[in-house]
């Protein structure tokens, strides 16, 4: 048996609850691939393909395991009939093309799957590899929109920000509004951009930061914003903060430092230790967990295998502000973190309604209620 750091490949899928772990490698592609299927108890699983410069196969089994966990948690909180998957790519460099001799063969892998596991974007993969993976087997999303693809998803994540800004006023002062309330957004970058228009839109004052000055200054003439240097953005004073930037940003120096109420933002893995959710709460700061605030992603590519309709996307994205209100409930009355709180739920629905539940491939009927599956075997 495998084993990475003194674990046996098993142990580490078996702590985790993961179905299923696939290595792949082709020589003449140049391609090291591995493959994560945490969970199909829901649905197929679902998650981005990520390209690294992993220095080691432990690295990239350890990242692969966590965030394909991460994604079944994500689908379950979100009421989704998905899973949770991961692929994770040994690339030297994220900015070099995939050749299509590569993604062929990864392709392939992730057809022998049969649907139990669905490729998507993720940091560093762009449309153009979805694409090339689409040409060996239709268990890829986030294609070109003109192949059925969903397009460009940052319109719908910053939706659902939004939605979960407003179940977050709701719990601080009784009412969903953001009208007149100061948002500071820490990355003005797809989402980010985004949802300052959208909260301007709503009335809310915003302030707006980001490393590459010139896109925070850009939003200044047409929307009215103020702009405060990255260095400040965490310790201005505002009702609530919005990382939209990068993960990890939530330590116990930050927290410290924080001057908001709340904490609602797009960026993945906010919180930057275990610990970190607790010290928020000891500093009585609401904190949003990141993925039931930016679900909107996932919820919008779960729409492409069944027509892919904005409208729908955005409709079900709104239900963002209901499961963050329930998350703040349980919450509440069960005295833990709102991080703990959506955890423990997601994970529930996971044994109650996918007790003993594997997708296989005959079920694509089932998981879309009746729906025909749009996209099997795109011509591209
Ligand atoms: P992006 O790269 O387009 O934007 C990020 C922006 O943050 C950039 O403009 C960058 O210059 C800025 N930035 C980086 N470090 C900063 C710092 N220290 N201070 C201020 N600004 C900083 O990325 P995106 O697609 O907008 O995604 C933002 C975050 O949301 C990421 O963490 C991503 O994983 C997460 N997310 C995005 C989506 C989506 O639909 N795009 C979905 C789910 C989660």
């Amino acid at each position: 048996m495998p084993s990475v750091r003194g674990h046996a490949v098993t142990d580490l899928m078996s702590r985790r609850g993961h179905e299923q772990v696939v290595f792949v490698a082709d020589a003449d592609a140049g391609l090291r691939a591995v493959i994560a299927i945490h969970s199909t108890a829901l649905g197929p699983s679902l998650g981005g393909v990520r390209f690294r410069d992993y220095a080691t196969d432990a690295d990239a089994l350890d990242d692969v395991l966590r965030l394909s966990e991460a994604m079944s948690l994500k689908a379950a909180i979100s009421g989704l009939h998905q899973g949770g998957g991961k692929a994770v790519v040994r690339w030297d460099d994220p900015d070099r093309p995939r050749p299509q001799v590569l993604l062929d063969a990864l392709g392939r892998a992730i057809d022998d799957l049969g649907g139990r596991y669905l490729a998507a974007e993720d940091v560093g993969a762009t449309t153009a590899d979805m694409n090339g993976l689409a040409r060996v087997t239709p268990w890829v999303t986030g294609v070109d929109e003109v192949h059925g693809g969903s397009g460009d998803p940052s319109p719908v994540t910053a939706y659902g920000v939004m939605c979960a800004m407003r179940a977050t006023m709701a719990e601080l002062d009784g009412e969903p509004t953001l009208r007149d309330r100061h948002v500071v957004v820490q990355g003005v970058g797809h989402v980010g951009a985004h949802l300052t228009r959208l909260l301007v839109e709503e009335g809310a004052r915003v302030t707006v930061s980001d490393v590459f000055a010139t896109r925070a200054a850009a939003l200044v003439p047409a929307l009215g914003v103020d702009v405060v240097a990255p260095d400040l953005a965490f310790t201005t004073q505002c009702d609530i903060l919005s990382p939209c930037a990068l993960g990890g940003v939530l330590d116990d120096v930050a927290v410290a430092r924080l001057r908001c109420r709340a904490v609602v933002g797009a960026a993945n893995n906010q919180l930057a230790s275990p610990g970190a959710d607790a010290r928020l709460a000891e500093r009585g700061i609401l904190y949003a967990p990141d993925f039931v605030v930016n679900a909107g992603g996932i919820i919008n590519i779960a729409e492409e295998f069944v027509g892919y309709d904005r409208a729908r996307a955005l409709e079900h994205t709104a239900g963002i502000e209901t499961t963050a209100a329930a998350v703040y409930r349980a919450a509440r009355e069960q005295q833990v973190t709102p991080a703990r709180a959506a955890e423990v739920l997601a994970r529930r629905r996971i044994e109650v309604e996918g007790a003993d539940r594997r997708w296989q491939p005959g079920d694509a009927a089932a998981w879309t209620n009746g729906a025909p599956l749009t996209r099997l075997r795109p011509e591209i």
